[in-house]
């Protein structure tokens, strides 16, 4: 069928139809303002639908800046010589738990580099302690790729969900923004592995990291249609100082916008955060991403100590409502669009 312009692609996707890869082009640089409105508008509503007007929060403990690993991208690579280390010990994280649950958190992301004193038997053992203290909130993982057995043994002591991006689908593009010793295809196997394990699980992928072209966006996209993930983060790829793409421009916070209205409508169920990244680039980033259709906000619950040292990027946003001590300012600050924080535990439902 040819179509006659972009709504009626738009609508297309919005009926939950199959969209072609070149339909997908289109979808990406092809909008007029005109339209990208009519987009971003839709996917507000479809949130809205699913969600009512009310954001999902996560408090996010950030419990290691040290990592094995080596993605050109990112400020926390073992070669950083810049990179601040530390990291917390299952005390300093169950406090942090403590601190949430006082302020009304109902999921816990733990998340960190793969630290090898962090090794799997002391993450499970973490996991069990929080489960045992909390057995009603959820636990997220982000702690990178590990073995099978170790996702089970997360599980099993509780974890319910975890969150691994892709970051590229595309084969090329991933060794462009990896070294040798890692691969795309591991990563892709992780995320079976944690499906597998039974977690809910988020994929997704910086936009505008160096070399990305729409076409690898458009394997990006594909790539979640047949994962399936419960939940999906993007946001732009910010230049980190010590890393071997400092130099490299920002991503756009159009596109990003653009994809999250995007995989709103494909993906009407899932949850989507508005990412730290984008409050980063933008004062109105998170805002602009919740009208986009983003539906989650993870504010930051690690000691204050730490905040500054898990640079993943520069300037890294920490301040204001950003923090979940100001979880105040930021009602406020959804109030002020017509929305609202959602306390509950927030998992996914069809
Ligand atoms: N180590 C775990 C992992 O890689 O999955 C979790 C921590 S890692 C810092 C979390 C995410 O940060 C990565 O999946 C990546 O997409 C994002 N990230 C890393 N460097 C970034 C950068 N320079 N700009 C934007 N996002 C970045
Ligand atoms: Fe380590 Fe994750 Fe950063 Fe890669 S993105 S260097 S795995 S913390």
């Amino acid at each position: 069928m040819k179509l006659r312009d972009n709504r009626e692609l738009i609508k297309k996707l919005y009926d939950g139809k199959a969209i072609r890869r070149e339909e997908w082009y289109a979808l990406l640089t092809a909008l007029t303002a005109n339209e990208k409105e009519a987009l971003r508008s839709m996917a507000a509503s479809v949130a809205e639908e699913k969600f009512g007007r009310g954001v999902y929060i996560r408090g996010l403990i950030e419990i290691s800046s040290y990592c094995r690993n080596n993605c050109y991208y990112c400020g926390l690579r073992a070669g950083n010589a810049l990179a601040q280390r530390y990291r917390l010990t299952k005390e300093d994280i169950l406090e942090c738990c403590e601190q949430g649950s006082r302020l009304g958190f109902n999921t816990f992301v733990l998340q960190g580099g793969e630290d090898a004193v962090q090794n799997d038997e002391w993450l499970t053992d973490v996991v069990r302690a929080i489960r045992a203290a909390h057995p009603e909130k959820a636990i997220t993982l982000s702690v990178g790729e590990r073995g099978e057995e170790a996702y089970h043994a997360f599980r099993k002591a509780g974890a319910d969900r975890y969150l691994l991006r892709h970051e590229t689908r595309n084969d090329e593009h991933y060794s462009l923004l990896h070294p040798r010793t890692m691969s795309a295809s591991n990563r892709r196997e992780c995320l079976s592995a944690l499906k597998r394990a039974g977690f809910q699980t988020g994929s997704g992928m910086m936009i505008g990291s160096p070399g990305q072209t729409t076409e690898h966006l458009i394997d990006d996209l594909q790539f979640l249609e047949e994962l399936q993930p419960e939940m999906i983060g993007i946001g732009p790829f910010i230049p980190a100082a010590g890393t071997p793409f400092a130099g490299e421009p920002a991503g756009s916070i159009d596109t990003t916008l653009l994809l999250i209205s995007l995989l709103r409508l494909r993906f009407p169920s899932t949850l989507i955060p508005a990412t730290t990244a984008l409050a980063t680039l933008h004062p109105e980033g998170r805002k602009r991403a919740i009208l986009a259709g983003a539906n989650v906000i993870m504010p930051n619950l690690s000691p204050r100590s730490v905040r500054s040292k898990y640079s993943i990027y520069d300037n890294k946003a920490t301040g204001g409502s950003e923090s979940a001590e100001d979880i105040e300012k930021l009602e406020k600050e959804l109030n002020a669009i017509g929305y609202h924080i959602n306390y509950a535990r927030g998992d996914y439902k069809i």
